[in-house]
């Protein structure tokens, strides 16, 4: 079989199905494929939590605006994708009160709404918070659904005209006269299929896509542990007030909450060890702020691998996993590819159009994003959202529990 395309969109994950939405609002003829099912990569295995930008408030301002304006423009654009829990970070006796000033401080100056409440307060909110929280600061942080966010972006997609494959693992890129002039795809779909332009969205797998069309995109992967239990009692999202570390966000569901997470370097996101002490660790760190979930059953318990971007100058460095780099091979050699590393779900929708800008300047497109306008497919309707979710295969461990 023989498929033609403008541009073919390799990675069904948030970022992949975002530059397909993109393009196909701004009318241009995409075909997206996947490995394995939407969203199966890191953002089906993710936290689900809308950043509002606090956590990276003080070590990251640009990264906290970018934050911040997609928490907006997801409450907007996702309806059911969202639930908007509000968020506190909460500071413990042994925390550091300078850093609790620091990042209220941090967060006023990126303009995102703070507000510094007693610990009393703050277990008004969330009766089974730790008896020593001595104080929190309230922050528009939310969850959302990544299986949702995925299914109703590609409907939308495919309502203007997009085409996807899931199962469709590309299995080769042709490169010939300084372009790629196509690709093998095999699974379900089994065909060659030409574009104009081919867009590397394959998260932690981009440096083996890039690979295939001869060019070196240096990855830093991390893994990270998600342990879902049985809980229902929480309000808003908890992250723990200090510098980042292991097991510090605390995510509701409708009857489930969600601990996380770690961050350790990984050479494969297809082969990794996994370690019980990591499970064991986020569940007592997360209980240090709320300790009815030491507890409580542990539902599901799953891993995911960020999809950190390490440049020549960097490796060896600290990874920053949510910055994304936005590659284009041009200056590699290969015209008409580029690659798209980093970045959150949080932030997908930014990151796709991005992309989608620098496709649209490739092509003549003059079209600009809409991205941040339109409602996704359903979005006020959660049952037909997760009719979408089943109709597109998006469901993934990350959400099971809500997405029925
Ligand atoms: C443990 C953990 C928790 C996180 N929590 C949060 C959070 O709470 N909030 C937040 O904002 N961000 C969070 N992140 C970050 C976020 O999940 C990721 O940055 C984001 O989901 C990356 O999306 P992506 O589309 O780039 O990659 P992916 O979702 O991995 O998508 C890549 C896709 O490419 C496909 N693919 C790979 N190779 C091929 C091929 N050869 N042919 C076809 N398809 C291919 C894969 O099957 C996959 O579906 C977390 C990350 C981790 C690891």
């Amino acid at each position: 079989m023989a498929v033609e395309t403008t541009v073919l969109v390799v990675g069904g994950g948030a970022t992949g199905v975002g530059v397909a939405r993109d393009l196909a609002l701004r009318g241009v003829d995409v075909v997206l494929v996947n490995r394995g099912r939407l969203g199966g990569g890191t953002s089906g295995r993710s936290h689900g939590l809308l950043h509002s930008g606090a956590r990276y408030a003080e070590s990251d301002p640009e990264r906290a605006a970018a934050c911040l304006a997609e928490n907006r423009v997801l409450r907007d654009i996702a309806g059911g994708c969202v639930r908007d829990t509000g968020g506190l970070f909460v500071s413990l006796a042994d925390d550091d009160p300078d850093y609790f000033a620091e990042k209220r401080a941090a967060c006023e100056a990126a303009a995102i709404p703070v507000e510094s409440v007693d610990g009393e307060t703050a277990r008004e909110r969330v009766p089974d918070l730790a008896d020593d929280a001595e104080r929190a600061l309230r922050v528009p942080d939310a969850v959302v659904y990544p299986s949702r966010l995925v299914a109703a972006t590609v409907a939308d997609a495919c309502d203007h005209g997009a085409t996807v494959y899931t199962h469709a693992p590309v299995e080769a890129l042709h490169v010939s006269e300084g372009r790629v002039a196509g690709a093998t795809v095999g699974g379900d779909l089994d065909a060659q299929v030409a574009a104009d332009y081919v867009v590397n969205a394959t998260g932690p797998w981009a440096g083996s896509l890039a690979a295939m069309a001869g060019v070196d995109v240096p990855m830093r992967l991390t893994r990270g542990v998600l342990v879902s239990v049985d809980y229902d009692r929480l309000g808003p999202v908890l992250n723990r007030c200090r510098v980042p570390d292991d097991g510090d966000v605390v995510v509701p569901h409708e009857r489930e909450t969600v601990l996380g997470t770690t961050s350790v370097p990984v050479e494969d996101p297809d082969d990794y060890e996994t370690d019980q002490s990591e499970i064991d660790r986020t569940v007592e760190e997360c209980a240090a702020m709320l300790p009815a979930v030491r507890g409580a059953e542990a539902v599901r318990t799953w891993w995911g691998v960020r999809p950190g971007y390490a440049p020549e100058a960097d490796r060896g460095g600290r990874a920053v996993p949510g910055e994304f780099a936005l590659l284009d091979h041009a200056g590699d050699g290969v015209d008409n590819f580029a690659s798209i590393v980093g970045g959150d779900l949080t932030t997908h929708r930014l990151t796709a159009a991005a992309a989608a800008d620098l496709v649209c300047d490739y092509l003549g497109v003059a079209a600009d994003c809409r991205t941040d306008e339109r409602p996704l497919a359903a979005a006020d309707d959660p049952d037909r959202l997760d009719e979408l979710v089943a109709e597109f295969g998006a469901v993934n461990p990350a959400d099971v529990d809500v997405v029925h």
